[in-house]
C-alpha cells in the first residue's frame, strides 16, 4: 500500500484550544501522525510516497474561493493588526449565527474568522496553511493514485480534515482531505463515489460537501449528536436533499457502544454502499472510536481495528484512507496500522 505523508503536518500545531471555559492545550499534536509513521516503520509496512503537487483550483472544487483567499493569507492579517499577534494562534470568539448576516464580507479580521468558522478549539498558526496545503496534496494524490487502477492507499497527514466545510473551518479541520479525494476519483472518472466516515465524530463538513449530490454517497459512523461534537448535524433523518435525496446515511450511535454493535452499522453503511453501486470509496479514518480516546465515548479495543480494516477490504472496492481524528496517542499510531493491516490481508492481489 501506497502511503502518501504530509512531511510539512508539523508545521501546524496550535498552542491553546477553548475547552469547558478553559484555553487547555490542543488535543490535537503533531504526535499523532508521528506515533502512525514509527508503527508503519516498526512493521514495515507500506511504502512512503512523496504527493504532487497540484493547482489551487483543484482546492476550489470543494472548497469557496473567498474561504480559501481567507485561509492563505489569515495568519498575515493576524500578525499585521499586532505584531504581538506573532507569539499567539487567532481563536474566533463572534460568529454569525441565524438572524445575522453571512453574505457580507467585512473588513475587520476578527468578524471574517468567524465567519470562515464553527468554534473556538481549532486555533489558526503561522503554519497551518502550508500544513493543511500539503495535507490536500497527499489526498488528491492518493486519489489519483487509485484512479490510475491502485487497490488502496493510506493518505497520512494533519490537520485532519472532515469537520472542514465548503467555506469553514472547525473541530481542528480547515480543508476537507476526503471531500477533496472523492471529488479527484469522480474527475478522474470514477461515476460513482462513496464516502464512508468512521470517526467518532460526525463528519459534517463532508455531508454539507455532498449533500444535494447523487453522484457522492455519505455514510457516517458517530457518536449521537444530541451529546457529541458537532451537535447541529449528523442525525439519523438527514437522508439527502434535492437531487441527493437518498445518498446520504448517518448511523449515530450512543456513547458507551461496543465493537459488536458497531460492526452491525458498518455493515449497514457498507451494504448501502454496494446498494448505491459505488466505484471507488473515500474511508474517513478517525481512531477516536477506541475506548481509551480521551475526548469520546466508543469501546472499540486495537485487536478490533484489524477486522474493521478486513471488513472495509471485502467491499472489493478501490480505497483511500484517509487519518482523521484519534487522541489517544500513544495507541493511535497501533490501531491506525492495524486497520490498514487487516486490509490489505484481506484484499485481493
Ligand atoms: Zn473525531
Amino acid at each position: 500500500m501506497h502511503i502518501f505523508y504530509n512531511h510539512q503536518h508539523a508545521l501546524h500545531q496550535g498552542k491553546v484550544e477553548m475547552f469547558r471555559g478553559e484555553l487547555v492545550p490542543c488535543f490535537e499534536v503533531p504526535a499523532r501522525v508521528d506515533h502512525v509513521l514509527a508503527e508503519l516503520q516498526r512493521r514495515r509496512f507500506g511504502t512512503l510516497q512523496a504527493p504532487q503537487t497540484f493547482d489551487d483550483a483543484v482546492l476550489a472544487r470543494i472548497h469557496s474561493p473567498r474561504y480559501l483567499d481567507f485561509l492563505q493569507h489569515a495568519w498575515d492579517e493576524w500578525v499585521a493588526l499586532d505584531a504581538a499577534n506573532a507569539a499567539r494562534d487567532a481563536l474566533p470568539s463572534v460568529w454569525p449565527v441565524r438572524t445575522l448576516r453571512s453574505d457580507v464580507l467585512p473588513a475587520n479580521f476578527a468578524a471574517r474568522l468567524g465567519l470562515f468558522s464553527m468554534d473556538a478549539g481549532s486555533p489558526l498558526t503561522s503554519g497551518t496553511w502550508a500544513a493543511a496545503r500539503a495535507g490536500a496534496d497527499c489526498a488528491l494524490s492518493a486519489a489519483s493514485h487509485v484512479a490510475a487502477g491502485a487497490r488502496s492507499a493510506f493518505v497520512l497527514t494533519r490537520p485532519p480534515g472532515h469537520h472542514a466545510g465548503a467555506d469553514f473551518f472547525g473541530g481542528y479541520c480547515f480543508l476537507n482531505n476526503a471531500a477533496l479525494a472523492a471529488q479527484q476519483l469522480r474527475d478522474q472518472g470514477a461515476a460513482r463515489v462513496a464516502v464512508l466516515d468512521l470517526d467518532y465524530h460526525h463528519g459534517n463538513g463532508t455531508q454539507a460537501i455532498f449533500y444535494e449530490r447523487a453522484d457522492v454517497f455519505f455514510a457516517s459512523i458517530h457518536g449521537d449528536p444530541h451529546t457529541e461534537y458537532p451537535f447541529y448535524l449528523g442525525y439519523a433523518d438527514e437522508r439527502g436533499a434535492g437531487s441527493g435525496l437518498g445518498f446520504n446515511r448517518n448511523l449515530p450511535l450512543p456513547r458507551g457502544t461496543d465493537f459488536a454493535v458497531w460492526r452491525q452499522a458498518l455493515a449497514a453503511a457498507l451494504q448501502d454502499i454496494q446498494a448505491f453501486g459505488a466505484q471507488a470509496l473515500v474511508v474517513s479514518l478517525g481512531l477516536d472510536t477506541f475506548a481509551g480516546d480521551p475526548i469520546s465515548g466508543f469501546k472499540l479495543a486495537s485487536n478490533d481495528y484489524l477486522r474493521v480494516g478486513e471488513d472495509l477490504a471485502r467491499a472489493g472496492l478501490p480505497t483511500v484512507l484517509v487519518f482523521e481524528g484519534g487522541y489517544a496517542v500513544a495507541e493511535v499510531g497501533v490501531n491506525a496500522v492495524n486497520v490498514l493491516q487487516g486490509f490489505m490481508q484481506t484484499s485481493k492481489p
